[in-house]
């Protein structure tokens, strides 16, 4: 039987069902019986099985590199934290936790540093994806609530789409739209975007704004509203206040052509936009990273909610803000409060939510005040003042921005314990101790998607090892810590009912959020939980939220908040005369632990890339597919260059992804500007004043191993993992003379090569070792940015993996790293789902004279399961037409 559980990944929170095959092998599938996706899964949860591997995995717990017990490991740390808390104080140890931590490892987590050490220093990575929209909601609305749900998306007349690459990031939802879109094709969509992402594949508008100018956009509109008697006064005296504050100020901004100018955009497209927010009511405006990344993050948050205030266009259906949460459970997190500036159950420091929390969980101990947000808390360890930091489930080294000043942080605590699933992350390298953590598929709680729908995970396989769930790992340490009375729990049952509970201290207050009708849920109502939304009260319609002008506010009143647009920090100048994005690509995810693992995913965009308009590489000398420099004034990287129009003048876009398990000097968060919003903390992620030139090699190598070999000490290397080899891309500074030694080392063997070839005179080295089981490992290394490297037909040779044998045709080819004649190269991966190959689709384009992305799709499958990739398929037939 089906175990139905939720995606690992992002906030859609789509439904799963985990079946086993009949060779005992787990198979995923969409359930479709979740509100979420109704059995659709875009390629990243349609591949999940594939993560499902012990490869990588930490099994069992370490002390400092030594394998140890649980009980050994346990007092290790419970004695390190009281040690340090002892001669310290409480907040010289903090937590940083995860968005993929369900809701009761939230829980457990906090009650343990709030309630019971006494210092608020628990953070989550959720502080760098979307901070400044919880911040926004509270100022707006006195409470983190998100107002819309998905079926939103389907009845608006007008969607929004600002900062967000829907189409990739939250590829369900995407996907919903269009097919609401294409039943009614008179609804609406804006794309908000510096650059133009696949999510413009079905805008009717697309607004290439300026990075940092969104809230004169938004400003500019609100003044528009007014100025054309497009506002609701009636709404706005009833249920708002602060609305004459906030118009002066979007009036403050300028006229239409002056904002236009100031967004570097058309002023014809502006005025479209305004006339249609004016003229369409059920408008949804959905807002994600590219809003809430910056260093007015929450005032951008606040500029669009303005808008539908004035409008009366909140909780209404079809109308309303919606931030689309990134992670899997960062709303999760919010309700229990894994932000270092709320409590639990969205209640804040002020006395009486103080008094509340404290009574519930007897603790006398209880944080007063906020702690340190995350790029405070890491520069607080790098000072010395934090000395302990527990870090589960993420991974700051890589993720925060000026990475290198955590890597730097966590050289120098006293203590740093790791609790994850896998065993070598860039964090993981520099801690002490090493928890192993239960992983997605075997992990067992609840999570909360973007439209407040709570759902269970349910553990399908045991864990891997001696992997333990996050929330008996933190019960366990806070019982040796001496506080085993108030955490008693023995299943993640017994904890989601005290989160329940708690949050029913909420009733009769201003607050929504209260889980009241399963704050006494049994083991097995539990274990049968289907997906609901809060507020879980009987004769509540928790479909939407503040439909009735009633908000969170003491006063029951919205707050119009007056914000002006103040740009971005560190802006481009002489020296640093790029601005460079950070963002997510359509397979990969977060720091790529888990996706790395699934072949389908990394077949995509295999590389670490920065993405630049053909104008400004030609003004900086960069080349399609070959290297360049970066450097911002925090860090540098090298990667492969990407010239396309898609992207603005004098900008550049690199994915964060890459880190030092699958890449060499790609790791995009040591560039990133470390600026932080003043009331959300969030970094300013979007924009990073920087600079590029070309990266000329001595010479490059590409090599496929049937091994997971270590990434050799190259200038830059990324591995890439296949279905049964990996793929490593290299280049390098050093002599060509050392190459063959270096091709020894990296095939791990002193044998000679079963096939070789060297040009020393052109510095030409091929060769390839072959056992009794086909290919083991075929290496070609080539002076400068050789030709044979960059024309290897590594589809080819990656199938060669497959073959228990070689035909003596395929050796001779092995040589020349080319496909004998008649064997076709399918090119780059565009279809992940059936595995379609770009130079497939070109030449069936042609051959048939194919005319639309559906056409490709009847002949190939290509775009038809989760339909992420038909913006490339619509972008080869321009190319080929
Ligand atoms: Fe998972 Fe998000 Fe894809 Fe749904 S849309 S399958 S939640 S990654």
């Amino acid at each position: 039987m089906a175990n139905r559980s939720t995606c690992a990944y992002c906030g859609v929170g789509c439904g799963i069902e985990i079946h086993t095959n009949a060779d005992g092998t787990p198979r995923v599938e969409g359930d479709f019986e979740h509100p979420a996706n109704f059995g659709k899964l875009c390629s990243k949860g349609s591949t999940l099985a594939h993560t499902l591997t012990d490869e990588g995995r930490l099994l069992h717990p370490m002390i400092n590199g030594l394998r140890a017990s649980w009980d050994q490991a346990v007092s290790y740390v419970a004695n390190g934290l009281n040690r340090i808390i002892q001669e310290h104080g409480p907040d010289a140890v903090a937590f940083y936790v995860s968005g993929q931590l369900l809701t009761e490892d939230y829980y457990v987590a906090n009650k343990l540093m709030k309630g019971f050490i006494g210092s608020a220093n628990i953070d989550t990575n959720s502080r760098l994806c979307m901070s400044s929209a919880v911040a926004a909601y509270k100022r707006a609305f006195g409470e983190d609530s998100v107002p819309a749900n998905y079926q939103d998306l389907e009845i608006a007349d007008l969607i929004v789409l600002t900062g967000s690459n829907t189409a990739w990031c939250h590829p369900i939802l995407f996907q919903r739209i269009k097919a609401a879109k294409l039943q009614r094709p008179d609804m609406k969509v804006v794309v908000i975007d510096p650059r133009r992402t696949a999510t413009c594949e079905i805008a009717d508008l697309h607004l290439p704004i300026k990075p940092g100018m969104d809230v004169a956009l938004f400003n500019g509109l609100l003044g528009y509203l007014h100025a054309n008697d497009k506002i609701d006064p009636d709404y706005i005296a009833a249920h708002c206040e602060g609305f004459d504050g906030a118009l002066a100020s979007a009036r403050a901004e300028g006229d239409l052509s002056r904002i236009a100018a100031r967004c570097d955009l058309s002023e014809t497209d502006v005025a479209t936009f305004y006339q249609w927010f004016a003229a369409i009511d059920r408008t949804l405006t959905c807002f994600s990273q590219g809003i809430n990344q910056s260093s007015q993050g929450t005032d951008k948050g606040n500029a669009i909610i303005n808008c539908h205030l004035a409008t009366g266009r909140i909780g209404k259906p079809g109308a309303s803000p919606f931030s689309l949460t990134g992670q899997p459970n960062a709303m999760g997190g919010r309700e229990v409060g894994g932000l270092a500036n709320q409590l639990a159950a969205h209640m804040d420091f002020d006395e009486e939510d103080v008094a509340k929390v404290s009574g519930f969980w007897r603790s006398p101990n209880i944080a007063r005040k906020p702690g340190l947000k995350a790029v405070d808390l890491f520069d607080a360890v790098a000072a010395g003042k934090v000395k302990a930091v527990w870090v589960m489930g993420t991974n700051p080294a890589v993720s925060l921005p000026n990475a290198g000043k955590v890597v730097e942080a966590l050289q120098k605590a006293e203590l740093v314990i790791v609790s994850d699933c896998i065993e070598t992350t860039d964090t993981s390298t520099y801690a002490q101790v090493l928890l192993p953590a239960a992983g997605w598929g075997e992990k067992d709680g609840t999570v909360t998607n973007s439209e407040r729908r709570i759902s269970r995970q349910r553990g399908a396989i045991a864990p891997a090892g001696e992997a333990r769930q996050d929330w008996r790992i933190l019960t366990d340490v806070a019982a040796a810590m001496g506080y085993g009375e108030h955490f008693p729990y023995k299943t993640a049952a017994d904890v989601f009912r005290e989160h329940a509970q708690l949050t029913t201290l909420n009733r009769n207050s201003h607050r929504k959020l209260d889980l009241g009708a399963l704050d006494q849920i049994t083991e097995a109502e539990y274990n049968g939980m289907a997906p609901v939304q809060w507020p879980t009260l009987p004769n509540i319609d928790s479909q939407r939220l503040y439909g009735d002008g009633n908000f969170s506010t003491p006063s029951g009143k919205a707050c119009f908040i007056a914000v002006r647009c103040q740009g971005v920090s560190n802006p481009v100048s002489t020296e640093w005369p790029l601005a460079l994005n950070t963002g997510r690509i359509r397979d990969q995810w977060h720091t790529m632990t888990r996706t790395a693992l699934a072949p389908p995913l990394n077949a995509h965009k295999p590389e670490p890339f920065v993405e630049v308009h053909p104008d400004t590489a030609t003004e900086f000398g960069l080349e399609n597919n070959k290297l360049a420099h970066l450097q911002s004034p925090w860090g540098q990287a090298i990667m492969k260059v990407n010239v396309t129009d898609s992207m603005r003048r004098g900008e550049l876009f690199v994915p964060m992804h890459w880190n030092d398990q699958w890449a060499r000097g790609a790791r995009i968060g040591e560039l990133v500007n470390p600026s932080v919003d003043p009331v959300s903390g969030q970094p300013e992620s979007k924009h990073t004043p920087c600079k590029a030139a070309a990266w000329q090699p001595q010479w490059t190598a590409i090599m496929l191993s049937r091994e997971n070999l270590p990434l050799p000490k190259c200038d830059y290397a990324a591995k890439i993992r296949g279905q049964k080899f990996y793929r490593y891309e290299l280049a390098g500074t050093g002599s060509t003379e050392d190459l063959m030694a270096l091709a020894h080392k990296l095939a791990c063997t002193e044998a000679k090569p079963s096939i070789e070839y060297r040009d020393s005179k052109n510095q030409n080295i091929r060769c390839a070792w072959l056992d009794q089981q086909g290919l083991v490992t075929c290496l070609y290394v080539g002076p400068g940015s050789s030709g044979i490297i960059a024309n290897a037909d590594r589809n080819w040779l990656a199938s060669l993996f497959d073959k228990p044998a070689l035909e003596p045709v395929e050796r001779k080819a092995l040589l020349s790293g080319k496909s004998p004649a008649g064997v076709e190269d399918c090119g780059r991966t565009i279809c992940a789902c059936f595995g379609v190959g770009e130079k497939t689709i070109l030449k069936a384009i042609k051959q048939h004279n194919l005319t639309d992305a559906a056409d490709v799709g009847k002949r190939l499958k290509a775009g038809t399961n989760c339909g992420s990739c038909v913006s490339e398929i619509k972008n080869l037939l321009q190319q080929a037409g």
